[in-house]
């Protein structure tokens, strides 16, 4: 029998030896791995810092408290919850805080780079609230505010949500707010994928002017996975009760420790420089794909990912992925505006730089990353390039090992 151990070891080779280019993915530090793996799972904290209904607590206060100081000053808010469990349960509560079931939300469409907790009809959300979806304008394919807004004055949400998990470009979250005011709804900005962005300020911030925030925690931000809400304080009694005893009982206190390790190495200036880089890196790694022809949604990125149209190509989404998981390059498929597929064998795949920035690469790498991308597209029943390009990898790989 294989022993997890084992399972565990493999695991860290796999990333070891490949290319990890899922642009939610990302390394944590072995601080916060240390904070993750340590006794603080152990310890039931039910309720807030100061008023828990466990004994034992005197600790843990201590760093749940430590955790919002720390995401206060990082991103100039209110109010913090450090306690959802993820970033689809950190949305529920929101929902559940501000919604009576069957309520109107505007969301953005999931095929359009939305989240599946932004209404999508399988998920919680979409089958138990009434949302309305507004997608990426088919030319441009970038968001469009005047036919949004024109949506949300027809439809008249109690809540429109922002953020998405597949949009390469800055997403005008001020818009957004100004539309939410004008037809009174509330605001709620889910900024997941580019957390880590805008505390370094390489994208433009949603705060302090938005209502409600929400974020991932494992994604650009290098932390445990896990989730914040973040919002203005009027809604702070709100947001706290949806969380508990709303939806959950027991903060994952192990959790909550790694969140304020990655919130404290996200305030030093070195985080600045990593962010920076990531986008560098994608629009470096754009720019090669581009070079070799193929077709990038809306031309290009201004963050940390970048979704590549494979319509024509030889292989589409789902192929492309297997070819590249062979060369130790993982990617994954994913539908593109107005994809004529399916989400199971879509005609794109979306990729990202946060991780292999977090390794030390830089330009001159993107442009080697892009060249075997294209390769291997290209020649994806090839046995012989396929060969060559892992061994490529493996040497790249072995040139940024990971810490
Ligand atoms: C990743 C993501 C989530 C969900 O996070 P999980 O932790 O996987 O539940 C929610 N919203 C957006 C925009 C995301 O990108």
């Amino acid at each position: 029998m294989i022993k997890v151990a084992e399972l565990i070891k493999k695991e860290k080779n796999r990333l070891q030896r490949g290319l990890e280019l899922i642009p939610s993915e990302n390394y944590v530090s072995k601080d916060v791995l240390k904070a993750l793996g340590s006794i603080l799972t152990n310890k039931y904290s039910e309720g807030y810092p100061k008023k828990r209904y466990y004994g034992g607590n005197e600790f843990i206060d201590q760093i749940e408290e430590l955790a919002i100081e720390r995401a206060k000053k990082l991103f100039n808010v209110e109010h913090v919850n450090v306690q959802p469990y993820s970033g689809s349960p950190a949305n529920l509560e929101v929902y559940y805080a501000f919604l009576n079931i069957g309520d109107k939300v505007v969301g953005m469409n999931l095929a359009h780079g939305g989240h599946l907790s932004h209404g999508h009809s399988v998920s919680f959300s979409g089958k138990n609230y009434d949302f309305v979806h507004y997608g990426v304008n088919q030319e441009t394919e970038l968001l469009d505010y005047d036919e949004i807004r024109k949506l949300a004055l027809r439809e008249k949400p109690k809540l429109i949500i922002s953020g998405a998990t597949a949009y390469s470009r800055i997403i005008d979250f001020e818009k957004f707010q100004n539309i939410a005011e004008e037809v009174g709804a509330i605001h709620v900005a889910d900024i997941s994928h580019i957390a880590g962005l805008i505390a370094a300020g390489v994208h433009p911030s949603p705060f302090p002017f938005t209502d409600v925030v929400t974020t991932t925690t494992h994604k650009t931000l290098k932390g445990p996975r896990g989730a914040m809400i973040m919002c203005k304080e009027k809604y702070a009694q709100q947001i706290d009760r949806a969380v508990f005893p709303g939806m959950q009982g027991g903060p994952h206190n192990h959790t909550i420790a790694a969140i304020a390790v990655c919130l404290g190495e996200a305030l030093r200036p070195e985080f600045k420089a990593y962010a920076k880089q990531v986008v560098k890196n994608a629009k470096a790694l754009a720019n090669e794909l581009k070079k070799q022809g193929l077709r990038l949604v809306s031309g290009g990125t201004d963050n940390h990912l970048i979704l590549i149209d494979l319509t024509g190509e030889e292989c589409v989404g789902k192929e492309a992925e297997a070819a590249l998981d062979e060369v130790n390059i993982t990617v994954n498929k994913n539908m593109i505006p107005f994809d004529k597929r399916t989400p199971f064998n879509p005609s794109g795949i979306r990729i990202g730089t946060p991780a292999i920035t977090a390794r030390g690469m830089k330009e001159p790498e993107m442009k080697v990353i892009g060249q075997m991308i294209t390769r291997v597209v290209r020649n994806y029943k090839d046995k012989m390039i396929k060969d060559e390009v892992r061994q490529q990898v493996l040497e790249l790989c072995k040139k940024f090992p990971l810490h």
